[in-house]
């Protein structure tokens, strides 16, 4: 009796446990590709939590920044609304894992264009181009741009970044990198004094500038060239076709130079040429 009871309690788990399997988290999202979900009306998209200007939840939850309007535009093109897309955050070291899951239908996240990327996830785009650059606090006159990154100085950036990347390749014998998961922990190690400077994209680090009311500089020019693009899964020709589209109409129709205005754009002097979209 005892064992027989013991050996239904045991198989009924194992059946509990194979269903949920099947299931697949719940609606089997996770296999449907992203035209399918298009069809359903929804799509989830990847973004940045925490780059201010850029992609950015705010205290209220309401996404706000350059790429998020990205998001929305491509996502309206698609045919679905801004308030059917579900925000996903995307920490850089995580953004081919999460596409390539299909935990997420495209990433818009400050996420440059790379080779090395390229064989794990396709890239609509480029939208944007960035270039490496410092971050410092107002009263540092040490560090006055990349000629500076000598003397052991220690400079934060975020792991699975090109940034950082460019750092360990280039520059590892000059200065001790300080990795960490996202860039607003970088900005506190700056101004709490644990690092020297930050180090990514400009228009990243125009976003914490601005926020910091003067306390933190960037400084020198920038030393590479960061081209954004728009990650989804390897292979949907189809998705990626449609989203080209959609990056050039948002150029043609002045929406493009309008949510740049709307973000990050009075934080970073830049002339703003819309990049050629690259259909490899
Ligand atoms: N654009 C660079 C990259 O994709 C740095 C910015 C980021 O980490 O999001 O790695």
């Amino acid at each position: 009796m005892r064992i027989n009871r013991t050996l239904r309690l045991g198989i009924g788990v194992i059946a509990v446990a194979l269903a949920a399997t099947a299931c697949g988290g719940g609606s089997g999202s996770e296999t449907a590709s992203t035209a399918d979900h298009v069809k359903e009306g929804k799509l989830t998209i990847g973004i940045k939590f925490d780059q201010p200007g850029l992609g950015f939840r705010d205290k209220d939850g309401a996404y706000q920044g350059y790429d998020v309007e990205i998001a929305k535009y491509v996502a309206g093109k698609l045919g679905v609304q801004s308030d059917k897309i579900t925000f996903k955050e995307a920490p850089s070291a995580q953004r081919e894992t999460m596409i390539m899951n299909g935990e997420v239908d495209f990433i818009v996240a400050s996420y440059s264009i790379t080779d090395g990327r390229k064989e794990k996830v396709d890239f609509a785009g480029p939208y944007f181009v960035a270039g490496q650059a410092l971050l410092v606090k107002k009263e540092n006159t040490e560090i006055t741009g990349v000629e500076s990154l000598v003397g052991n100085k220690k400079l934060c950036s975020v792991k699975g970044s090109t940034p950082a990347q460019n750092v360990k390749d280039n520059y590892a014998k000059d200065v001790k990198l300080v990795e960490v998961d996202n860039y607003s922990q970088c900005i506190e190690a700056l101004r709490s004094g644990s690092v020297d400077a930050v180090t990514t994209d400009d228009i990243i680090l125009a976003g914490y500038a601005g926020q910091a009311s003067g306390e933190l500089k960037l400084v020198g020019n920038t030393f590479t060239v960061e081209k954004y693009g728009i990650g989804l899964k390897k292979g949907d020709q189809e998705t990626r076709a449609k989203i080209n589209d959609a990056i050039e109409a948002m150029f043609a129709d002045g929406s493009w130079q309008k949510a740049f205005e709307a973000t990050i754009g009075p934080l970073r002097d830049s002339t703003l040429t819309p990049p050629a979209v690259d259909r490899y």
